[in-house]
């Protein structure tokens, strides 16, 4: 059981009530009743945070939901789960933002596989840098088949310390985006460095594995 102090800073309510619905989807409400306790977070067994932007939802207090994930389910089990809800709160996003967020707006259609990619990565970093505290910087490696995602701030891991790359959350929620925004190819992504490991932001790579996609043309 652990708490984590406030960070004082603060995730929209909105942000922190889809996570929190998807994994409740995922883990069960028992489940998640069980680790919003354990967080020391009981009100939220009845009441969620509210559908607004505001941001009133310590960070702190969000990483403490994955460090009591992690600790009811240990990390693999944890780590399942947090890729599934991640996964599930990109298309609950997208249903709120639809309009904003979706492929049609951004002009999707008719782009290159490459910017299809870099758009949608460019679509979420930006939508978390106007919302949430959190600050995202998206690379393309010169390869060009690979790129960053460097979450400085992240509010998956906030004030935890572990062993191991701690945000697998973060990592279902960018695979969905780009199955979406690419048109429906799997994307490895994977969590290389982690602040909770001590690193000074989390670092993301992704990458297309073949030869389940499409060959690659930039
Ligand atoms: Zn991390």
């Amino acid at each position: 059981m652990t708490t984590l102090p406030k960070s004082g800073r603060c995730f929209p309510n909105i942000f922190a009530r889809i996570t929190f619905s998807s994994l409740i989807e995922v883990v069960g409400e028992n489940g998640m009743h069980a680790v919003f306790r354990m967080a020391h977070l009981p009100e939220l067994i009845d009441c969620l945070p509210p559908a607004n932007e505001i941001k009133e939802f310590d960070t702190a207090d969000f990483s403490s939901i994955f460090q009591n994930l992690d600790e009811i389910f240990g990390y693999h089990g944890a780590r399942g789960l947090a890729i599934r809800a991640g996964r599930i709160t990109f298309s609950e996003g997208l249903k709120q933002y639809g309009e904003s967020l979706g492929a049609e707006s951004l002009g999707l259609r008719d782009v290159t596989f490459a910017e299809r990619v870099e758009r949608g990565l460019d679509t979420i970093a930006s939508v978390f840098n106007q919302l949430t505290d959190q600050r995202i910087e998206v690379t393309r490696a010169a390869d060009s088949e690979r790129w960053s995602f460097v979450v400085h701030r992240c509010a998956v891991c906030e004030g935890r310390q572990a062993d191991q790359p701690a945000c697998a959350f973060t990592e279902g929620l960018i695979e969905e985006a780009l199955f979406y925004y690419s048109g429906g190819s799997k994307f490895r992504v994977e969590e290389v460095e982690c602040s909770a490991q001590g690193a000074e932001a989390c670092l993301y790579t992704i990458e297309i594995p073949e030869p389940e996609n499409p060959p690659f043309k930039v």
